[in-house]
Order: structure tokens, then C-alpha cells, then sequence
């Protein structure tokens, strides 16, 4: 029996398939579906292999990799597949435990797309075209804000009028909660400890910290959408609300949402691009220094706020996904701006991207996590 995780973006499918025992058999992602440079990569013991594929729509993308797992010879027969997870970005407050899809759950989601619309939409269009073509698997949807569930009225609720909570649902429900649990499980793992208090940081194309205590989180920085907290690759963060009245007196509201979206961050700041290697190619350049210094302060400023919900400094504070990864230069310049906690960085293992990256006399640990949202969620499945 295999087990599939399928992770779809607006214009990429990622996947994973493991066996019973939660080995990965085989991974990869379909990336800019529908455009020209669409492409496949997969990931073999062998390494890497990139191809250039025509895919139109989500409905291919998941045909062809259902085709691949046979050519490739990773299962034989589709009936191998048992169980699929399909991540869902957005479940709002009623869905926060992994949940069987039906007909009926699945129309239930389509209203929460009103949520999540650049993601959602996406999801659920991949699992209702996974379904038709794996008839005889159960099919889960894991939730991105599931791990954030458990967070207090008073970190979950804006100053907004209380009726907007009632009624329309507004408030922080958090993302990249898969993430956030594998790490923070991890680190309790390599740290031999349960009971914890842990300050994780997502810092991919996405950026989002949490609060976690012994395995609960208890606050996170994204909010009612992924668009809060610090910046990020073309998301502005968090700005002032009267900043978005005053550019709405020039141009449209999609004009707007599509500029915070799309054109605000790393790359509206640098002037150079999304990606922070982009930037380090060019470490001196005002573009690159200026996008650093605000990125670092404001992580440093965010996880202190985090250490409110912990109540006290935590044990360790985590860094993962791509930039947290791989980005020594700003894990140094953000330990830099945190000098209340008295953080010793160990300058080697930080550079080689060891698993402690902090001295032993640190004030706060300081841990390097690679993450897997696709594992956690095959864990997560009932
Ligand atoms: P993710 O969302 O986790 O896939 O992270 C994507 C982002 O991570 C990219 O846009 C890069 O900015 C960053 N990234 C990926 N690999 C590296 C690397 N080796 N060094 C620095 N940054 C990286």
C-alpha cells in the first residue's frame, strides 16, 4: 500500500508517495502549469531531473504524474494507492483535523475559498480531479491553519467590531501549520525534550513565525490571510491599514491587492528580485542591504513579541524552509538585532547550516530544521 500527498499551488503540483511505513518513494513537482515553461522535476536517488512538459491545468498535472509513477515503474498498478492528503490551505474555523473528503465536505470547502481565494480554488479543483482518476483511495484534505486552532480568543481576534468575527469569520486563523508541527516535533525529537517552548520561522517565498508550547501553538504571526507578519518574497507583510485608504484615492482595490501580493516584499523593496539569492549575488548593492535590514529587524521584533504567549524566553528558536535553510547571512544579522536574548551564534556550524548553530552558552538556542509538509501530513492522516 502507498500512500500520496499532493500539494497544489495556483500553477504547481508537488507530490510525494511513500509506503506504509512513511518512506518516501518518490517526489517531485510540476511547476508553471498552464504556461510555456512548464515543467516536471523529480527527485530519484539518482538526483534532480528537470524536463520541459506542456501541461494546461491541474486535471493533466496530476494525470501525468499518476503516468510517471507507472513509466518509472515506483507502483505498477493504481490500486496501490490507498490513502491520498490533499493539502488545503484555508479551513477556517469548523475544519481543523484531517477530514475524508466527500461530495458534501468538499462543497462545505468551496465556501471557504472566499478565505484562501489564491489558494483554495486551486486545492480543491486538484482533489475533486484526483478523486475521478484514485475512485477506490480515501481522500483526506489536511488544513494549513489546523495546527493554529488551538490559539486564545485574545491572539486570534482583531480590534475589529466584534460582529465581524460573528458573522464573517474575520480573524487570525495562521498558515504553513504543517510546517510549523514537523519542525517543532522535530526539534523536541533532537532535543529529548517534550515539554518545550519553541519559536519556529518559516522563511520561504512565504514568511511566518510561531509560538509553540509543548507542542501547542499558541500564537503565529500570519493572520486572517498569508499576507501578514514580515515581508516576504513579493508579499509586503504587515502594513498600516491607512496606508491602503490613502493609495486607494489612485488606484482600484485589485490593483492594489495585486501590488501587495505580487510587487511588495523583497522584490519592491531590492528593486532586484523575489529571490533572496538574487540579492546575495549582490550583498553591497543599496537594494540588497536596505531588503536584509528590514527583513532582519522585523524578525527580530516578531520573535520577541513571541516570547509573550510562551511566557518566559524559549528553549530554542527554529529556522526552516528555504531561506531559514540556507540563508546564514540573515539567521547572523537577525541574531545580531536580537540582543536582549543574549544569543551566542557559533559562526562555523551556522555557516555549514548545522542542525545547532549556537554556541553552548547561548542565551537561546538556536536550531536549523529542514522542513517536510508533505511527511508531517502523511502523519497527520487518521
Ligand atoms: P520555499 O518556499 O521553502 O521553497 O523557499 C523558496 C525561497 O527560498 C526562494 O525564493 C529563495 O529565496 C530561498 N532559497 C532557496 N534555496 C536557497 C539557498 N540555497 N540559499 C538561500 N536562499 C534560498
Amino acid at each position: 500500500m502507498s500512500i500520496l500527498v499532493l500539494n497544489a499551488g495556483s500553477s504547481s503540483l508537488r507530490f510525494t508517495l511513500f509506503d506504509k511505513q512513511l518512506k518516501e518513494l518518490y517526489k517531485g513537482h510540476v511547476d508553471a502549469i498552464g504556461q510555456k515553461h512548464c515543467s516536471f522535476r523529480h527527485y530519484l536517488k539518482k538526483g534532480e531531473i528537470d524536463t520541459t512538459i506542456k501541461i494546461k491545468n491541474h486535471d493533466e498535472a496530476i494525470r501525468f504524474v499518476l503516468k510517471k509513477l507507472r513509466e518509472d515503474k515506483i507502483i505498477t498498478d493504481l490500486n496501490e494507492i490507498k490513502k491520498v492528503a490533499h493539502r488545503v490551505v484555508h479551513g477556517g474555523e469548523k475544519y481543523v483535523k484531517p477530514t475524508r473528503l466527500n461530495a458534501k465536505v468538499l462543497k462545505d470547502l468551496d465556501k471557504l475559498s472566499a478565505l484562501a481565494p489564491l489558494h483554495n480554488p486551486a486545492n480543491l479543483l486538484t482533489a475533486r480531479a484526483c478523486q475521478k482518476m484514485l475512485p477506490h483511495a480515501a481522500h483526506y484534505a489536511i488544513f494549513d491553519t489546523a495546527f493554529h486552532a488551538a490559539l486564545p480568543e485574545k491572539a486570534f481576534l482583531y480590534g475589529l467590531p466584534y460582529a465581524l468575527y460573528q458573522k464573517e469569520h474575520i480573524r487570525r486563523y495562521g498558515f504553513h501549520g504543517s510546517s510549523h508541527k514537523y519542525v517543532s516535533t522535530e526539534a523536541a525529537r533532537f532535543l529529548k525534550k517534550k515539554n518545550l517552548r519553541l519559536i519556529t520561522c518559516h522563511m520561504g517565498n512565504g514568511i511566518s513565525l510561531a509560538a509553540i508550547k509543548n507542542g501547542v501553538c499558541l500564537d503565529t504571526t500570519m493572520g486572517f490571510t498569508p499576507l501578514e507578519g514580515p515581508i516576504m518574497g513579493t508579499r509586503s507583510g504587515t502594513v498600516d491599514p491607512g496606508i491602503l485608504f490613502h493609495l486607494l484615492k489612485k488606484q482600484s482595490p485589485e490593483k492594489l491587492h495585486a501590488m501587495l501580493q505580487h510587487e511588495s516584499g523583497f522584490k519592491g523593496l531590492s528593486g532586484i528580485g523575489s529571490d533572496i539569492r538574487d540579492l546575495w549575488a549582490k550583498p553591497n548593492s543599496p537594494g540588497s542591504k536596505r531588503t536584509f535590514g528590514v527583513l532582519c529587524y522585523q524578525m527580530a521584533k516578531l520573535i520577541m513579541s513571541l516570547t509573550v504567549p510562551l511566557g518566559g524566553l524559549p528553549d530554542a528558536i527554529v529556522f526552516t524552509a528555504g531561506i531559514g535553510e540556507n540563508a546564514h547571512y540573515l539567521r547572523a544579522q537577525i541574531t545580531q538585532e536580537l540582543a536582549p536574548l543574549k544569543i551566542q551564534l557559533d559562526p562555523t556550524a551556522n555557516r555549514k547550516n548545522a542542525t545547532v548553530i549556537s554556541k553552548p552558552k547561548s542565551g537561546v538556542k538556536l536550531l536549523v530544521i529542514h522542513t517536510n509538509e508533505e511527511l508531517q501530513m502523511a502523519r497527520d492522516l487518521p
